[in-house]
């Protein structure tokens, strides 16, 4: 039986327990333990995967074609995991698969209840996760502690920890230290009532990692640990920090590895951080900088663009550039301002989307970014736009549009595949998870991939209309990246342009900052050599 670790958050959300969990997970993987995660998140729906980016952030895609929280993917950035479908469950998917049995009739006799019956499945949940060789598993659990859905899931792994025994489970809350200005003091009681909540559930929590804005003096700990009947070496602060990445370093010059150690009665190795340390270091001392556009609709949620926000930080480490994201309403582009705009940056990114609101402003994007020959990577819907673009403007296919947008477009460039069309569900029915692409040679991707065959994830309905690639292939577009079995186009480019680059998959979900993907990385490059070349052209 492996060990496990239980994560809860207290006071408010946005702490950063992903990234937190995940940090814990770099230092336990670095110290040579076999881990993996499981995200639990108490809401409703089945997945994230039919909620707006407004209310959950991006969706993340599993290898598998899990539609998932934004969380794994730290967990997946921040170590060597694969994760699959069961390592988010929310508490729709759950109830679903618990009322299934029920109408099989394996409850028969009984009334089923959130205790035992509910609490039950998301015991089995943990469980599942837990294969022979994982050695710890971390368990997080989404919402705050007082929230009135997370209950079942906290009296969930009260029992789960009762049964295995205090040196397999651990508990750890991470929690939030406010200063107030007026008082010029740090506020340990809203931490304390969190702790009381969770007591009064039946948890004590093991350790606390306490979030501030600057690292919490001894006075403050102690004090802590005091009302929370913490032991006073197991109060961690988490202070505000320069990058995520920086976080493993952190707790482990506060001790927490040895500390988790000590309580699950482990073996202490000293984790290897140099790498770690290498990626910290070059991303702390970045002087020059690009300035790259994302072009979309979520603009005011950075969440909703997560991965592409961090794909971007790790192409900075080996670009050695700080790249600075410029975010531009796709909805309020047009003609006449689309030149001041866009005028000014060393690169263009549309990232992917769903529904009508803002196309013509990529469709627009796309068209400024090929005429002026800037650096131009389109990303899932950001591929299907450039395609339309140049179906209208180059191929002169007039009004060719994808049917997402208009169902009775003369040229549905863009269009739903047979399979796709006779599906009258809308959750967990996209095209989802990786699938293999085959490279055309002597293209720009064979040459940037360094290889012929890859797996991306991917995540839509729609694809680019094989009765369409002749004409626009005729017309200079290149299909470079290919779905072999379905003869589906993956990746276009264009040869003429500087760097015109543009896939149906999300290759932003297998970046990490110890492999950061080619694509970001040689995107930036090119934005980089277009920000010097303009540079010499004006001095001439
Ligand atoms: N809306 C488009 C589709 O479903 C693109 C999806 C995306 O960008 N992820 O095909």
């Amino acid at each position: 039986m492996g060990k496990f670790i239980f994560i809860t958050g207290g006071v408010l959300s946005s702490l950063g327990k992903g990234v937190t969990s995940a940090s814990i997970g770099t230092l336990l993987e670095k110290m040579g333990y076999k881990i993996t995660f499981l995200k639990l998140d108490p809401y409703l729906n089945i997945d994230p995967g039919t909620m707006n980016p407004y209310q959950h952030g991006e969706v993340y895609v599993t290898e598998d074609g899990g539609e998932t929280d934004l969380d794994l993917g730290h967990y997946e950035r921040f170590t060597n995991v694969v994760l699959s479908k069961k390592n988010n469950m929310t508490a729709g998917k759950l109830y679903f698969r618990l009322l299934e049995k029920e109408r099989k009739g394996e409850f028969l006799g009984a009334t089923v209840q959130v205790v035992p019956h509910f609490t039950n499945e998301i015991i089995k949940s943990i469980e599942d996760v837990v294969s022979d060789n994982v050695d710890i598993a971390l368990i997080e659990i989404g919402g705050t502690v007082g929230d009135m859905e997370s209950l079942s899931f906290l009296e969930a792994i009260r029992q789960l920890a009762l049964r295995i025994g205090k040196e397999n489970a651990l508990f750890i809350h991470l929690t939030y230290v406010p200063y107030v200005k007026v008082a010029g003091e740090l506020k340990t009681k809203p931490s304390q009532h969190s702790v009381r909540e969770l007591r009064a559930i039946g948890i004590q929590p093991d350790i606390l990692i306490c979030r501030a804005e600057k690292p919490l003096p001894t006075g403050i700990k102690k004090k802590l640990a005091l009302f929370t009947n913490v032991d006073e070496n197991s109060v961690f602060s988490a202070p505000d920090i320069d990058t995520i990445y920086r976080l493993p370093l952190y707790l482990k010059k506060e001790n927490l590895d040895k500390v988790i150690a000590k309580y699950l009665n482990i073996e202490y190795r000293e984790p290897d951080l140099k790498d770690w340390e290498s990626i910290v270091e070059s991303l702390s001392s970045l002087e020059d900088k690009v300035n790259i556009a994302i072009v979309g609709k979520y603009i005011e949620l950075k969440d909703a663009y997560k991965s592409i926000i961090e794909a971007f930080t790790h192409s900075q480490i080996v670009n050695k550039v700080k790249v600075n994201l410029k975010w531009i309403n796709s909805d309020e582009l047009t003609e006449d301002n689309i030149g001041e705009k866009l005028g000014d940056v060393d690169g263009i990114l549309v990232p992917g989307g769903f529904g009508e609101r803002g196309i013509e402003g990529k469709i627009l994007t796309a068209k400024f970014a090929r005429e002026n020959n800037i650096p131009y990577f389109g990303i899932c819907l950001g591929m299907q736009v450039a395609v339309i673009e140049f179906a209208r403007n180059v191929a002169g296919l007039k009004n060719a549009n994808s049917t997402e947008f208009n169902e009775y477009t003369p040229h549905p460039v863009i269009d739903l595949m047979p399979e796709q069309k006779n599906i009258d569900k809308k959750g967990g029915t996209m095209r989802l998870g990786a699938y293999r692409c085959i490279l055309k040679e002597e293209t720009k991707v064979r040459e940037i991939y360094g290889e012929p065959v890859i797996y991306e994830r991917h995540r839509h309905r729609y694809e680019f209309n094989p009765k369409y690639r002749p004409i626009l292939e005729e017309k200079g577009l290149v299909v470079s990246g290919i779905y072999e079995e379905k003869n589906l186009a993956e990746i276009i480019e264009l040869p003429n342009h500087r760097w015109f680059v543009a896939c149906q998959f999300h290759p932003e979900f297998k970046s990490k900052p110890l492999n950061p993907h080619p694509l970001f990385v040689d995107f930036v490059k090119a934005t980089i050599n277009y920000k010097k070349e303009k540079k010499i052209s004006i001095r001439e």
